[in-house]
């Protein structure tokens, strides 16, 4: 699933090759799971050109110059490709938009797989009242040790779960915060009552050391995200513990624990947990 490094990195693309384009058309090619209507369609998109584009936690919002915005979700399997037209079609395609720009034409084209991506138009007060429901976003000067810690201690929870629940902290998913629990030498399975000062200072800083190091590499391409042209990251040559076998600091043998369903690896050297029973596989929430 994208996190913030992918986000980022497919807004980047479209601040770069598609401002000032104008949408011509929006075809919704599997009319049958109904991702817009034809009304909102024709009222706010058609003939609406594209002023920016912004990252939203994990969405990407695309600004018209009409007050309206298209955001999509990626989720899974979802893939943002800008292609010339022309361009063979591209697999799972759901979503196409025709746009021009000083007679030059390109596709945005929105592709899902597995269909849990979406796509909504938005009035701009409705993004604006969006972002409210998500946390502290790990690329803001908001950011800080103080909001850090304080969040930290807002939920009573494992620390590996208050850096994936994007009410707290927005953008980060399973294999950043894995690695920078790793990085912080934090156990993911301590509770974020225990979690000192020093060491939330460290994993803010151990946060954003992995997600720039994810930007970038332009993400991580293990299934199926591709940037805007199509191209793939390559963080995944660069996991910390995240699907490691050794340590690369103590060579000590990976764990993995599952926390909330997810798949956690530590190292039971560099990221030892206060109570020793824990330092085995366990299931926690
Ligand atoms: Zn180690």
């Amino acid at each position: 699933m994208p996190e913030l490094p992918e986000v980022h990195t497919i807004v980047q693309g479209i601040n770069k090759s598609l401002l000032g384009y104008k949408i011509l058309e929006v075809r919704d090619i599997k009319k049958k799971y109904n991702l817009l209507s034809q009304e909102d369609i024709d009222s706010k998109v058609i003939n609406a050109t594209i002023v920016s584009a912004e990252r939203l936690a994990k969405q990407i919002v695309l600004n018209l110059d009409n007050q309206h915005s298209l955001s999509f979700h990626l989720a899974m399997t979802g893939k943002l490709l800008l292609r010339e037209p022309g361009h063979p079609q591209d697999k799972a395609e759901r979503l196409v938009l025709n746009l021009i720009y000083q007679n030059g034409a390109r596709e945005l084209r929105f592709c899902d797989t597995r269909l849990f991506g979406k796509v909504k138009i938005l009035h701009s007060q409705e993004i604006e009242k969006s972002k409210n429901n998500f946390g502290l976003d790990p690329t803001t000067k908001e950011f800080n040790s103080k909001n850090f810690y304080n969040v930290i201690k807002s939920k009573n929870t494992s620390i590996k779960n208050l850096l994936m629940d994007q009410r707290k902290i927005a953008g980060l998913g399973n294999i950043y915060a894995t690695d920078a629990l790793w990085l912080a030498n934090i156990n993911p399975t301590t509770h974020t009552s225990q979690i000192t000062k020093e060491q939330a200072s460290k994993l803010l800083d151990s946060v954003i050391s992995v997600l720039n190091e994810g930007i970038a590499h332009r993400g991580i391409s293990m299934r199926d995200y591709v940037d805007l042209y199509g191209e793939k990251g390559s963080h995944q040559n660069h996991f910390k513990v995240y699907q490691q076998s050794h340590c690369s600091r103590c060579q000590c043998e990976i764990q993995t624990v599952r926390i909330n369903g997810r798949a956690t690896y530590f190292c039971p050297l560099c990221q030892p947990h206060k109570d020793k029973t824990l330092n085995k596989k366990i299931s926690v929430n």
